[in-house]
């Protein structure tokens, strides 16, 4: 009995460091980051200049306003899924756009189907990819 109340304050200092955290995340700028689906495994990986906070009141308001082009929406109008937006992970930071924009697309290639817009994603040649991966760009 004992050790399961201390087991459940670990769990609830866990989830307040997580929270912290969390908090300071949102208020990252420049950063790629990735939303979840609560009902499958599919995510939106995206980047964005602006703070995660702000860009994610943007995602919620295409989703709010039904906006067609925009692929959450899409996923969840097509589904019943809906998204999770507290389960938002920052992937990495750089403030450099196009060198954000390069490696948003290998953030989306490396999770392949399981990213709703691995087709909108930047299609960066070969040849400027090795170029970038020699550079650790
Ligand atoms: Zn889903």
């Amino acid at each position: 009995m004992k050790r399961e109340a201390t087991g459940g304050d670990k769990r609830e200092e866990e989830k307040n460091e997580e929270r912290r955290r969390g908090e300071g995340r949102i208020e990252k700028k420049g950063v790629h980051y990735r939303t979840q689906c609560s009902d499958c495994e599919m995510g939106y990986v995206g980047e964005t200049r602006k703070r995660l906070r702000e860009r994610m009141k943007q995602h919620k308001d295409d989703v709010r306003l039904q906006r067609d082009r925009i692929v959450i929406y899409k996923h969840i109008r097509d589904t019943g899924n809906l998204v999770d937006w507290s389960e938002v992970k920052v992937l990495g930071q750089e403030d450099r756009r196009t060198v954000r924009k390069c490696k948003e697309a290998r953030f989306i290639e490396v999770e392949g189907k399981k990213v709703m817009n691995l087709n909108s994603r930047l299609k960066i040649a070969e040849q400027w990819d090795r170029l970038l991966r020699s550079l650790k760009i």
